[in-house]
């Protein structure tokens, strides 16, 4: 990684510029952007609290391999243009990743030692913003006369496409449903993520020798064999669709819904209001993102139940503090024992637990607690206790497995499968997803280019 030429030392500013934020109590009932842009002036302010550390610290932070050093301090100087070109360079995806990245750069910033790291994700938003308004789209490449299939349009198909269409190869994306952008453009509620943001990052494939191909399903439509035949290379990124279920008694009553359903039906506009009393299973950001969306939807009352306690969360605490400052109550060391109704989901009866020793994760594991069963009324649960890649509709010679975050894992460096051609791969927060379909292409290219100057 290059050192930068050491600067005269800047003196730290510890207190971040504040991101405002629309009123929890009046957007709690809409879907309206929760966190507001800086201004101009707030964004160059906030600019000039980075250090410019010699060791880029954020930049190697971040799974896709952006430069936020650079950027920001194109930032600080007003050249708004400037990081803007800097930051599409790498990232296509970068309005969304401007409003919903987990920001691992801002967790590795120094600045953090003595108050609020930079705020990176949103200096990035605001780049974009105020920059001139012509998006720089990649400039046409001539087409190298070799072709690719993708699986599944999200944030790993659509990076794998990104990279191999710049390098001139035709990318076809095949997509099981009726649009691109997956888990995040499906199911990331428009309080956090609006289409017209997506829209604005579909925009940059323009250009490019890309082409979607929508309502095809793999492998009912196009198997694995045909892919083969009529392409070059394969990048299989499914995503992680599959719901676990809790697999306990009630559980098909009427008003017990898997999360990831029951948002992307309320994203696409299906689902336009709830029943008043709601509980939401599970502690991580689907399990915030569907008890606020219910909030949304007009629920009277929203608990969040979960088995640990608040430190173990898994969900990120911003989420679970706009959760908390909207309402969104939270009931921890309780787990679901039975649904209870006729038909209809009437009541929800839960096991207390308390915590023992730390399992595989690290974190201290639940066991039940020498206690009665709570009983609670409730008229919707939502079940977001997590999800996988379905593998079964893989072929099983490929060698493909599922990771911890249930993302498909093939070859970890290269994504390659046990199959010559074949690639896999995915993530649980949408720049992981980018960078394995990143690390992906650049292993499929090199394995094609090999391919064509090898001697047959
Ligand atoms: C509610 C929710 C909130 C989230 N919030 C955040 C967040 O704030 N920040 C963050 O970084 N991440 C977040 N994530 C995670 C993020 O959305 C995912 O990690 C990311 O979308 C994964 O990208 P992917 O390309 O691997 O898979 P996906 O996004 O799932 O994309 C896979 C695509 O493949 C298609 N497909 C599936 N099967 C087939 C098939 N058989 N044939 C053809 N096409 C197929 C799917 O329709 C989909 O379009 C969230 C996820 C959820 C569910
Ligand atoms: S790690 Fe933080 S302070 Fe250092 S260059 Fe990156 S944003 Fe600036």
């Amino acid at each position: 990684m290059s050192e930068q030429a050491a600067a005269p030392k800047k003196k730290l500013n510890p207190v971040r510029t504040p991101i405002r934020e629309n009123d929890p109590v009046e957007r709690r009932g809409v879907f309206v952007e929760t966190l507001l842009p800086y201004t101009r002036e707030e964004t160059i302010l906030e600019a000039q609290r980075c250090i410019q550390c010699g060791k880029p610290w954020c930049m190697e932070a971040c799974p896709i391999g952006q430069d936020p050093r650079t950027y920001i301090k194109l930032i600080a100087a007003g050249d708004f243009n400037g990081a803007r070109d800097l930051i599409l360079r790498d990232n296509p995806l970068a309005s969304c990743l401007g409003v919903v990245c987990y920001h691992y750069c801002e967790q590795s910033c120094p600045v953090a030692k003595k108050g609020d790291p930079i705020a990176i994700r949103h200096l990035k938003r605001a780049a974009l913003e105020y920059a001139d308004p012509e998006t720089p789209y990649a400039p046409a490449v001539p087409t190298n006369g070799m072709r690719v299939a993708i699986i599944g349009g999200g944030p790993a198909g659509l990076m794998n496409a990104w990279v191999l269409g710049q390098r001139g190869y035709e990318v076809t994306v095949f997509e099981t449903t009726d649009r691109l952008g997956g888990l995040m453009s499906g199911t990331i509620p428009a309080y956090r993520l609006t289409d017209e943001v997506f829209e604005a990052d579909v925009a940059r494939f323009r250009g490019l020798p890309v082409r979607f191909v929508f309502n095809t399903s793999f492998p009912k439509d196009v198997d694995l064999d045909r892919l083969l035949k009529e392409h070059d290379a394969v990048f299989l990124s499914i995503g992680t669709w599959k719901a676990k279920r809790l697999g306990i008694p009630g559980e098909n009553l009427d008003g017990v819904y898997p999360a990831l359903k029951f948002l992307k039906e309320s994203k696409r506009g299906e689902r336009r209001s709830i029943r008043p009393r709601v509980v939401v299973i599970g502690g991580g950001d689907v399990a915030m993102d569907s008890a606020r969306t219910c909030l949304r939807l007009g629920a009277e009352e929203v608990t969040v139940l979960y088995r640990r306690s608040r430190e173990e969360m898994p969900a990120a605490d911003e989420e679970i503090k706009e959760a908390m400052d909207e309402g969104v109550k939270f009931q921890f060391l309780v787990a679901p024992k039975r649904f209870l109704g006729i038909r209809r989901l009437e009541a929800i009866e839960l096991q207390q637990m308390i915590l023992g020793q730390p399992d595989e994760s690290g974190r201290r594991k639940p066991v039940p607690a020498d206690a009665a069963p709570i009983m609670l009324r409730c008229d919707t649960a939502v079940v977001a206790v997590s999800q996988e890649a379905d593998l079964q509709i893989l072929p099983a010679d490929l060698g493909v497995k599922l990771g911890r975050d249930g993302a498909l894992e093939a070859d970890p460096k290269t994504g390659a499968t046990n199959r010559a051609g074949v690639f896999a791969g995915g993530g649980a927060s949408v720049v992981h997803a980018m960078a394995a379909g990143k690390r992906a292409a650049l292993a499929m290219d090199a394995y094609l280019v090999e391919r064509k100057t090898s001697p047959a």
